[in-house]
């Protein structure tokens, strides 16, 4: 393979510049050229993309987002849209022509995203587009590697916040219930929470949440139930203050129809668990401010070893992979079998936040 193209898809993360600079030394090492895609599948199928050189990427790794940018590439997630879109992208990368007008075909790309980006990776492999992809968002959501990029840099960041968060807390003798990114998955939440001495509630708990629409009564009294159960406990043992991290699957993800899983959203949980406890409680959204900022030196590590990996898996002509993380060593697995491991989270974990909780003594 002589020249690859890379890109960012989904949301984006601290690290992923850092992966694209790894790519793109790794490549200029090899003799290979490698392309950079702007704005994930949507620059793929623009066409829209220049040739990179170390020069051109060599002080990109210290800054959070991505250089490429990135979007949702509507036409690949729509089945109907799909096998036309994917046509034309592949049309591109066989037409691309270098600087000096020269046929310069694009045969492989390295793909940094979710596992949505994944899917679209899948799709044009199947159709000898090769392409080696790397788990980059802040989630940590992805089953097949034990942390993605991005997601050592939210974490710090996070846990800095509830640390601030309690501050005020504690001035005021309030409760603060925070919600945090992570969409369905509460490694965020829990492992942040456990962090910063927090409470904590997470999807991975057994509740039973609806795919559109609001959890049923039950759950709802259950959720509730269990964090004025801890706050109650708390008080008892004599705290007057109390942050309680909720993962954004619950109050933040909205269905089509505007509606959180948790009816009402934050302001609504706020409200009765202060009904519930007494307790004067306020709601926080992090927000955006979780997902930003300079990449910590480990995600900066993790992007480098991966980015180098997937164009060295190009080069000896694999493809279809997704590069991991697993005990400690960086290794690389089938797409198809990245995308059936079903997620978990710690059980012994979970419960080991929860006897970590000043509720529990
Ligand atoms: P994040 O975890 O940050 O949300 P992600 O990669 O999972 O990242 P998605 O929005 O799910 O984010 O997917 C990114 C892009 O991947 C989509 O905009 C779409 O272009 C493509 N994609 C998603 N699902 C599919 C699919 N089933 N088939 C082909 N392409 C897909």
């Amino acid at each position: 393979m002589n020249t690859i193209g890379i890109l960012t898809s989904g949301g984006d993360c601290p690290g992923m510049n850092a992966a694209i600079r790894a790519a793109v030394f790794a490549a200029a090492a090899r003799g290979m050229r490698i392309y950079g895609i702007q704005c994930g599948y949507q620059g793929l199928y623009d066409a829209d993309w220049e040739e990179l050189t170390p020069e051109k990427v060599d002080d990109i790794h210290q800054r959070g987002g991505t250089v490429l940018r990135t979007a949702r590439f509507l036409p690949f997630s729509d089945a109907a849209r799909r096998k036309g879109a994917i046509r034309q992208c592949i049309r591109n990368c066989r037409k691309n022509r270098d600087a000096a007008g020269n046929p310069n075909p694009i045969e492989g790309l390295v793909v940094v995203g979710g596992d949505g980006s994944f899917r679209g990776a899948f799709d044009l492999t199947k159709k000898n587009l090769p392409c080696v992809c790397l788990p980059g968002t802040i989630d940590n959501d992805i089953a097949c590697t034990d942390e993605t990029i991005g997601y050592d840099t939210c974490l710090n960041a996070v846990c800095a916040m509830v640390d601030a968060i309690a501050d005020t807390a504690r001035s005021h003798d309030r409760c603060i219930i925070v919600e945090v990114m992570g969409n369905m998955a509460g490694d965020l939440t829990l492992y942040a929470g456990m962090a910063a001495g927090a409470v904590t509630v997470v999807p991975e708990e057994g509740y039973d949440l609806p795919e559109q629409g609001e959890m049923s009564a039950e759950e709802v009294a259950r959720f509730d139930g269990g964090i004025a159960q801890a706050i109650a406990a708390a008080k008892a043992a004599g705290r007057r203050s109390f942050v309680v991290l909720v993962a954004e699957g619950f109050t933040g993800k909205k269905d089509k129809n505007g509606r959180t899983r948790y009816p009402g959203g934050m302001e609504a949980l706020a409200k009765r668990i202060q009904q519930l406890t007494g307790v004067e409680t306020r709601a926080d959204v992090l927000g955006y401010v979780q997902r930003g900022g300079k990449p910590s030196a480990r995600d900066r590590i993790l992007a480098a070893q991966m980015g180098a990996r997937a164009v060295r898996l190009l080069a000896e002509n694999q493809s279809n992979r997704v590069v991991i993380l697993r005990g400690g060593a960086v290794s690389d697995l089938g797409i198809t079998r990245a995308l059936h491991m079903p997620k978990k989270l710690s059980a012994e974990d979970i419960a080991l936040a929860k006897s970590l909780r000043y509720d529990s003594v």
